[in-house]
């Protein structure tokens, strides 16, 4: 996606969270990286502009950072939750967007530093897996980036307590619709509480649901409930995984996974 392009998407999905109700006053931000990667020789990312609302975000707005966050072009100033989204892209080479806003249920959840019931919809466990990490409250700066650095390289998605949802993907597309999704499994997840809660599925649904998952290459790299696909680089994990599964028919993937560990450190 070139320059030009990815200001238009930049502002059309601000307007979107904007529109509704994700962000209040001057909440949330939104980042792109234009360039290949985040060496400090040709680092390129396009973000939103700090003390700015959303609605009112326009092309000219955006503005470009280095790879420490220090503007490089732009009218405005960049917003100081830059290191958060600088982390995912050191974190993770795949990433080229990310997301923030405060969406009222998903936010709900995790001001009151309770998890968002999940998995209970199938689909969802393909788009963002069957975990949606809760990262504790921290101030912000390095607590912040540490807190939310633990969980970049196992999840596409984290509630933050007392800031909102955070997102990343291969595009701001794909970003913003994994926020939004986050924010539709906490609204029905709220709705339902009233009805008794929300069923959560079995740990067989899970599994499939998750091997799905992984075959459309959706899973984040080091993302809990994924077992490691067979592949030529590591035949010996191929093979326990394998026995394991013939032998316990029934285990989790979580189970098979720990079984696969200690099988491996006993062989070493
Ligand atoms: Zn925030």
């Amino acid at each position: 996606m070139n320059e030009a392009q990815a200001r238009r998407e930049m502002v059309k999905y601000s307007e979107q969270m904007h529109q509704f109700g994700w962000v209040a006053n001057h909440d949330g931000n939104l980042s792109v990286r234009l360039s290949e990667n985040i060496e400090p020789t040709d680092c390129r990312i396009l973000c939103t502009p700090t003390a700015w609302s959303k609605g009112d975000v326009k092309v000219d707005d955006l503005l470009i950072v280095d790879h420490l966050g220090a503007k490089k072009s732009g009218p405005h100033k960049p917003f100081s939750e830059i290191n958060l989204h600088l982390a995912v892209y050191r974190l993770r080479s795949d990433v080229k967007a990310v997301v923030h806003a405060h969406c009222p249920y998903a936010t709900a959840y995790g001001s009151a530093q309770k998890s968002i019931p999940h998995p209970f919809l199938p689909e969802a466990v393909v788009s963002i897996g069957a975990h949606i990490p809760m990262v504790s409250l921290s101030m912000p700066g390095q607590a912040a980036l540490d807190a939310l650095s633990a969980v970049i390289r196992k999840t596409d998605v984290a509630v933050v307590s007392g800031n909102g949802v955070w997102a990343w993907g291969p595009d701001l597309n794909t970003a913003y619709l994994r926020l939004e999704l986050v924010e539709h499994i906490a609204k029905i997840a709220w709705m339902a509480e009233s009805l008794g809660g929300v069923k959560k599925l079995g740990d067989k649904e899970i599994e499939s649901l998750m091997q799905k998952r992984v075959q459309a290459k959706l899973n984040a790299p080091e993302e809990d409930g994924v077992v490691k696909k067979a592949t030529v680089e590591n035949p010996i994990i191929e093979s326990v995984i394998a026995q394991l599964k013939q032998t316990f028919p029934h285990h989790s993937v979580e189970q098979i996974q720990e079984l696969a560990k200690a099988s491996l450190k006993q062989k070493k």
